[in-house]
């Protein structure tokens, strides 16, 4: 731990935390969102208390919890392929762990508390906006059953904050928010790179430790091989994570690897976008000219982030077990196409194996593409479709599957899948619907309908944020409020003009 003066910003060597003490947000503050589900599931304590001035203050870094010594993490990166050297927490404090209920460690950690030693420029704010987008999208990670951090609680204030963004022509001020979010570790793949390229090898044993005490139970502390075994953890696990951004259409937006968690859990929501037409050319960065983290380049920057990782365990490895860590590497590509297989297969409700299943799933990728057809209703239309009207191209109010059979070859398609269903007879169209929406989710959080959200969050309204957070919640079971409000329909015409930038 850096016990310098806690909130000077510098270069900072020898550390893996250093001290730093959250900037107040200047009141009034507000409750904008909380999750009932993280506050009585992992934290413990019951909802209403989130109603009072305390909470307000605790949950935004206005007054500490007893015992409390929040720190900001030192980590490095490489930021769109190149080495960035030091990056960190620039305006997050950790304020510690709890150990819950059910014996779970959370990290708990504020965002937008204010300047740390590693704020470089920033001013150690986050907007409304953003904090409104990370609040919500987390939460939905979560119940679409991807490995994600949560957010607790939002927290708005009248604070000024100061970004790049125009409203008619002129520059709009923005206010300052603060969420409080949790994971099990926040800890990146830049959290290793910064000991590793500063030579400090001694802090990086240690922490690679630690991690591996803590939350890779599995591997044995004495184990002579357990870097190289955590390394293979990472490799299959990140894998996964990516195949299941993939099956949900999610493009995190900054696959940077100080973005990268070691647990391969989503982590630092920022311009992310899920994508509405399939397109593997998505990207949901306006900053990212280059398109380097477009959604269909996600699993290739795993591998590089991946390769990153093993540059900075290298230090640690034996030659001999660095060269058993690049065959792992090298098993990166078999383990994602295993599980986008798994994963797009129970999309499209196939039991068993049969060797045209991969066939069936690249062609209707291929149509949806050339059809600009909606890749989550899409899925959730042909979850909803009897075999009959699929098979009668009966496609009344499926606004999805309309577009998609406007496609020259959507007939073909057509008689291969519905074969391949009815191979499964052992089963009825019930089950193979449940099955199917169950995977596939009738809402995601789209852009338009966070940006409708904001609006009004930004006037202190927060009745949308709340309705979204709610349905979000349940995202594979059709609900009538989401109807009402058409997140389910076409997209309307002003969402296409929406941008997100890496401002925030
Ligand atoms: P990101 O790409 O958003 O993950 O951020 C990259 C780095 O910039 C991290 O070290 C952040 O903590 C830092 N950063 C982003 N915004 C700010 C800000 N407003 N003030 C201070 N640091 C920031
Ligand atoms: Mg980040
Ligand atoms: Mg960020």
């Amino acid at each position: 731990i850096d016990e310098l003066d806690a909130n000077f910003v510098r270069h900072v060597k020898n550390c893996i935390f250093s001290k730093s003490i959250p900037t107040p947000l200047r009141g009034p503050l507000r409750l904008a969102a909380v999750s009932k589900d993280v506050i009585e599931g992992i934290l413990d304590f019951n909802v209403a208390v989130t109603q009072s001035d305390d909470f307000l203050n605790y949950a935004s870094g206005g007054r500490l919890l007893p015992g409390s010594e929040p720190l900001a993490h030192r980590y490095g990166g490489h930021q769109f392929g190149y080495w960035a050297g030091q990056l960190g927490d620039g305006r997050a404090h950790s304020l510690g762990q709890y150990t819950n209920r059910k014996g779970e460690v959370w990290e708990l950690q504020l965002k937008g508390s204010g300047k740390t030693p590693y704020s470089r420029s920033g001013d150690g704010r986050a907007v409304i906006r953003s904090s409104v987008r990370e609040f919500l999208c987390s939460e939905a990670m979560f119940s679409l059953g991807v490995p994600t951090s949560r957010a607790a609680s939002l927290i708005v204030s009248d604070e000024p904050v100061f970004r790049d963004q125009f409203y008619n022509g002129k520059v709009k001020t923005e206010r300052g928010a603060v969420v409080l979010r949790l994971a099990r570790s926040w800890f990146r793949i830049g959290s290793l790179e910064i000991l590793s390229q500063s030579g400090e090898v001694d802090l990086l044993r240690k922490l690679l430790n630690f991690v591996i005490d803590e939350h890779f139970t599995s591997i044995n502390s004495e184990d002579p091989e357990k870097y190289l075994v955590f390394y293979s953890h990472v490799v299959n696990e990140t894998a996964h994570l990516i195949a299941q951004w993939m099956s949900v259409g999610f493009a995190h937006g900054v696959c940077n690897t100080d973005n990268f968690s070691l647990l391969s859990i989503t982590i630092d929501y920022g311009p992310f976008g899920f994508m509405e037409a399939y397109n593997p050319e998505f990207v949901p960065n306006t900053s990212d000219d280059e398109g380097r983290y477009r959604i269909g380049a996600q699993a290739n920057v795993g591998l590089f982030n991946l390769e990153k990782l093993l540059v900075a365990l290298s230090p640690v490895l034996s030659q001999k077990q660095q060269k058993m860590a690049n065959t792992v590497l090298k098993g990166y590509v078999d383990i994602y196409q295993m599980r986008i297989h798994q994963l797009f297969k129970a999309k499209l409700g196939l039991l068993g194996e049969e060797e045209d299943d991969g066939y069936i799933i690249a062609f209707l990728l291929k149509m949806m593409e050339e059809t600009q057809s909606d890749f989550t209703v899409t899925f959730r239309q042909l979850s909803e479709v009897s075999a009959k009207r699929l098979h009668n191209r009966n496609f009344t109010q499926m606004w999805a599957l309309e577009d998609l059979s406007s496609h020259a070859l959507f007939s073909d398609w057509l008689s291969s899948y519905v074969l391949r269903l009815s191979k499964q007879e052992e089963e009825n169209e019930a089950a193979r619907q449940n099955r199917m929406k169950n995977v596939n989710p009738r809402y995601v959080l789209r852009n338009w309908m966070a940006e409708s959200a904001i609006r009004k969050a930004e006037m202190d309204d927060f009745s949308e944020v709340e309705l979204l957070h709610h349905i979000l919640s349940s995202p594979f079971v059709t609900q009538e409020t989401a109807e009402e409000a058409g997140y389910a329909a076409r997209p309307p015409q002003w969402a296409r003009m929406l941008k997100v930038s890496c401002s925030s």
